[in-house]
């Protein structure tokens, strides 16, 4: 059985990012154009190079614009600093967000410690209750051990993601990651990690190789789930997922 696809997509970048093009109102239109209840601004953490400062992230409900054609929701991709699990925003910041993932890169602290520095720091962050989601655990620059890893994320109630702009040249790891996620039943997202207008959403994903996934572990597959499982409070995003509620009786 094919899943359907997600309506959500929780892992976008915008020009806000330094590295990346498509203003926040450029964003949500091109999400209304493919269909799209809802999207995720979820800019690097303040210790990757050129991301946005600490206050850009406390300052979020304040600044975004209010009149956009779909939910925008504010987030994080944070990264890891210690093999303490302790992540570059202040937990009180990532607090007021309504998704925080989890990331580490590449150019950020990981990029000078061993393998299972990452690890110990990694999974001692999935301990944090507000860290949502661990983006890309395949990716190009460490190996994870997938089994590990997710008997990690089901102890601490961490969703894991399956990441469609690091699927090239990685079908084999994708493929054994999202056998353990579908052998252990493990809630995960799909989600763009775009960095412009035409990548948002999920036009290249891959539904073959999802097979023995049940559609129920799909935690970004409509707003309402979204809303639910990870405990968006802001009245005007909960307003929306119970009016498509009650269009989806
Ligand atoms: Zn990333
Ligand atoms: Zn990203």
């Amino acid at each position: 059985m094919r899943i359907p696809t997600p309506l959500v997509d929780l892992h976008t970048h915008t020009i806000a990012s330094d590295h990346a093009e498509g203003s926040w109102e450029e964003m949500a239109q091109a999400a209304f154009e493919k269909g799209l209840q809802a999207f995720a601004v979820t800019e690097h953490g303040p210790s990757i190079f050129r991301s946005p400062h600490i206050g850009y992230f406390a300052n979020l409900s304040r600044i975004a614009p209010k009149d956009l054609p779909v939910v925008m929701l504010y987030g994080v991709e944070d990264d890891l600093i210690d093999t303490d699990g302790k992540t570059a925003l202040p937990d009180e910041v990532k607090a007021q967000l309504d998704i925080v993932l989890l990331g580490t890169h590449t150019f950020g602290w990981v990029r000078n410690v061993l393998l299972s520095d990452i690890k110990k720091g990694l999974y001692k962050a999935m301990e944090n209750p507000n860290i949502d989601v661990i983006s890309h655990p395949v990716n190009p620059w460490y190996p994870m051990d997938y089994v590990e890893i997710a008997k990690v994320a089901l102890d601490t109630d961490t969703v894991l993601e399956f990441n469609l702009s690091k699927i090239d040249f990685q079908e084999t790891e994708w493929r054994k990651f999202l056998g353990v996620a579908a052998e252990y039943k493990l809630p995960i997202i799909i989600s763009s990690d775009s960095h412009s207008t035409d990548r948002i959403g999920f036009d290249n994903l891959p539904y073959e190789w999802l097979e023995g996934i049940e559609p129920s572990q799909i935690m970004n597959r409509d707003l309402p789930t979204v809303v639910d499982r990870f405990k968006i409070r802001r009245p005007e995003v909960i307003a929306r997922a119970d009016e498509l509620r009650k269009e989806a009786k």
